[in-house]
């Protein structure tokens, strides 16, 4: 049981489409609903882990205590589902997107990062790895050519959510892999906000992240993360920029990623992010957690369709609330942004709706101290709809320039929409902005 291909994950075609793939995976012919394996140590991982095969010692005892059988059936369906190589389930996705800078970047390293970003990331990079020494070039993605000016030779990684959060502008996806492409620099998508609705592989992505307590386990009751590679980045063309992949690791004497990975495919990236710094972090998926993702997994699909038509009604409701300044929602974008959004976004444009209330910041505050049906929550994804204003809460720590930057104005409120009926949603907002 190991997670380490798609070719060997569910063995179903590829000509299958995502939303039946996020629904079928090996596990089934055992049985319908995924096992939990509530182990801490297993010998059927540490029988069949890579290390077994790669007659490594210090990697096959390594193994089982960053795998557990529920976590690798949950990775192979996120690989198949993305149409990735290979996938790593952790524990949240903050642990997602340390472990994907930190597989690439060391101390005198710097990655280049879009300014479209969630508070808790932007804390990360930073007031984590920047005093650590990996420095964060955070840019405007208004201009895809800001990547390739705050390029160096010790760039290591672009990063970027594919909606950002709660800016809710479309990233130019394809425009910045290829200056990655031209530079030897992997581009890493952040695709939390729209499963399903953007494949960032298919527009030139090399590493795809998920923070899963968002739609893709969906109910709001589980944390996880996911770093799904893609197969794509030719990391022994761009040897001296990936020295973490292609040099010997100090670590496990012997060990250079990009050959280690050589019979299992194009996954370095992921086998060094998977036994080095989970391994070392300890940001593990519990089994119980893989099989509540798992079960989000396999009704996504059919609540991203309500979650899609429902923020549309919403987002045309609050267009003529004359309360509300400026409502943020791609569907409801023009120019160049909004050509972003239907180059990049299928069947919909997601469920985060942002709004501008006349009465800035002081009526912001009374907006959300008067719901009643929506709950006042910083989460996103959830079943039921969701209200909160940055500004106050995820991007408080961000100073105001940083708040402009990420796209927080001081009453800005970002909603996230349920799949309650939509009639309801509305009524529960005409009563808050009541006393807005
Ligand atoms: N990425 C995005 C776009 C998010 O919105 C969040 C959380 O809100 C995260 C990453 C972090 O995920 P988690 O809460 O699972 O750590």
């Amino acid at each position: 049981m190991t997670s380490f291909g798609s070719e060997k994950s569910s063995g179903f075609p590829k000509t299958l489409h995502p939303e039946t793939l996020a629904l079928h995976g090996r596990e089934l012919r055992r049985s319908a609903a995924t096992p939990i394996y509530q182990t801490a140590w297993n010998e059927e991982t540490q029988a069949n882990g890579p290390a077994w095969r790669f007659g490594h010692e210090a990697l096959d005892a390594l193994y089982p205590s960053v795998s557990n059988p529920t976590q690798q059936l949950l990775e192979e369906r996120l690989a198949s589902f993305e149409g990735g190589a290979a996938a790593l389930a952790v524990a949240s996705g903050q642990a997602a997107s340390a472990i994907c800078v930190l597989t690439l970047a060391q101390a005198g390293d710097n990655f280049v990062t879009s300014t479209g970003l969630y508070g808790g990331t932007w804390n990360l990079f930073a007031n984590t790895l920047q005093p650590l020494g990996i420095e964060p070039r955070f840019v405007d993605a208004a201009d895809p050519e800001n990547f390739c000016r705050a390029t160096d030779s010790r760039t290591r990684l672009y990063y970027a959510e594919t909606l950002p959060n709660p800016k809710l502008d479309a990233f130019p996806i394809r425009e910045v892999a290829s200056i990655g492409r031209a530079h030897g620099v992997p581009l890493v998508m952040d695709n939390t906000c729209v499963p399903l609705i953007v494949r960032p592989f298919e527009h030139g992505a090399d590493i795809v992240m998920y923070s899963l307590t968002k739609y893709i386990g969906g109910h709001g009751t589980t944390l996880g993360g996911a770093i799904i590679d893609g197969g794509t980045f030719p990391w022994e063309a761009h040897a001296e920029r990936f020295p973490l992949l292609t040099q010997p690791d100090g670590e496990h004497p012997g060990v250079i990623w990009t050959e280690i990975a050589k019979p299992f495919g194009p996954i370095a990236f992921l086998l060094r992010a998977r036994f080095k710094q989970l391994a070392n972090l300890g940001a593990s998926i519990s089994p119980f957690a893989a099989f509540q993702i798992l079960q989000g997994l396999d009704t996504l699909a059919v609540r991203m369709e309500r979650h899609n038509a429902n923020a549309v009604v919403i987002a045309q409701y609050l267009a003529k609330h004359p309360k509300v300044t400026k409502v943020h929602f791609p569907g409801l974008q023009s120019g160049e942004i909004r050509r972003r959004a239907d180059a990049y976004m299928r069947g919909g444009h997601g469920a985060l709706v942002g709004f501008e209330l006349r009465g800035g910041a002081e009526a912001g505050r009374r907006f959300i101290d008067s719901l009643k049906l929506i709950y006042h929550l910083a989460n996103i994804g959830d079943t039921r709809t969701l209200a909160i204003q940055p500004a106050a809460t995820t991007h408080s720590q961000l100073s105001e320039a940083d708040q402009l930057a990420a796209g927080v104005t001081p009453g800005y409120v970002r909603l996230s929409i349920g799949i309650e009926h939509p009639d309801d949603i509305v009524a529960g907002l005409e009563q808050a902005l009541s006393s807005a």
